[in-house]
C-alpha cells in the first residue's frame, strides 16, 4: 500500500519536473527568436510563463552560467510588444511614469515627498529633461525610490496606463504588478545609486506614441 503510494509520488514529481523543464525550454526558444530575430511568438504564453516560473527560469539560467536578465529582458520586450497598440490609445493624462531616483545627479537638491522626489529641472540630469517633456506631454510623473513607491502610489492614484524605468528585474517585476495597466518599460543602461543612464530613445518613443491624442 505505502510502496504503490511512494512509487506515484515519485513518478508524480518526475513528471512535474519534466513538464517545468519543457516549459522553461518554451519560454527560452520563444524569448530567444524575439530578443534574435524581433519576432514575437505565442506572445501569451510566454508571458504567461514567465509569470508562473520566474524563479525557476532564473535558477535554470544560473545553473547554467547563463546572463539570468535574460529572463527579464524577454519579458519586457513581450510585454512591450503586447501592450503597446492598447497603451498607444489612453490618453498621456491617464498614465503614470515611474522613473527611478537614481537617475538622478549627485548633487541634486530635489526633496524626497510622499509622492517621491519633487524635481526641480534644475538641468543637471535625465530626470529634468523627462520631466519637463512628460509635463508638457500631460504624463503624471513620479521619481520613486523604489517599488514599495510604486505599489502605493498605484494603489492611490486613478490612472489607465504606465510607464516604467528600471533595471532589468525591478522593471520586469514593477510590469507584472501593474499588468492591468497596459504596461510600458524603458531598461536603464547602467546601474547605481546615482547618475544612471536611461534608454532614452526607447522612452521617447514610448512617450511619444499617444502624442496625437493630446
Ligand atoms: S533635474 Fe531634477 S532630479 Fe535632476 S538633479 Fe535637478 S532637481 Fe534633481
Amino acid at each position: 500500500m505505502f510502496e504503490s503510494f511512494y512509487l506515484f509520488l515519485g513518478q508524480l514529481i518526475v513528471s512535474l519536473i519534466i513538464i517545468i523543464a519543457i516549459l522553461i525550454a518554451v519560454v527560452l526558444v520563444l524569448g530567444s527568436i524575439l530578443l534574435k530575430k524581433n519576432i514575437l511568438i505565442f506572445p501569451k504564453v510566454i508571458i504567461f510563463l514567465i509569470d508562473l516560473l520566474y524563479s525557476p527560469i532564473k535558477k535554470v539560467l544560473k545553473l547554467f552560467k547563463k546572463d539570468e536578465s535574460i529572463v527579464d529582458i524577454i519579458g519586457i520586450k513581450a510585454r512591450n510588444k503586447v501592450n503597446m497598440e492598447k497603451f498607444s490609445k489612453i490618453p498621456a493624462n491617464e498614465t503614470l511614469i515611474f522613473l527611478p531616483h537614481c537617475l538622478r545627479h549627485r548633487d541634486c537638491e530635489a526633496f524626497l515627498q510622499e509622492t517621491g522626489l519633487i524635481c526641480t529641472e534644475c538641468g543637471k540630469c535625465s530626470i529634468g529633461v523627462i520631466h519637463n517633456k512628460g509635463v508638457k506631454l500631460k504624463y503624471e510623473i513620479y521619481i520613486v525610490p523604489g517599488s514599495s513607491f510604486v505599489k502605493k502610489i498605484a494603489q492611490e492614484k486613478k490612472f489607465k496606463a504606465v510607464i516604467g524605468v528600471a533595471c532589468h528585474s525591478d522593471l520586469n517585476q514593477i510590469m507584472m504588478l501593474l499588468s492591468d495597466f497596459c504596461p510600458q518599460g524603458a531598461l536603464l543602461k547602467t546601474t547605481g545609486c546615482f547618475e544612471t543612464k536611461v534608454d532614452m530613445k526607447s522612452l521617447l518613443k514610448i512617450m511619444n506614441s499617444k502624442k496625437e491624442q493630446k
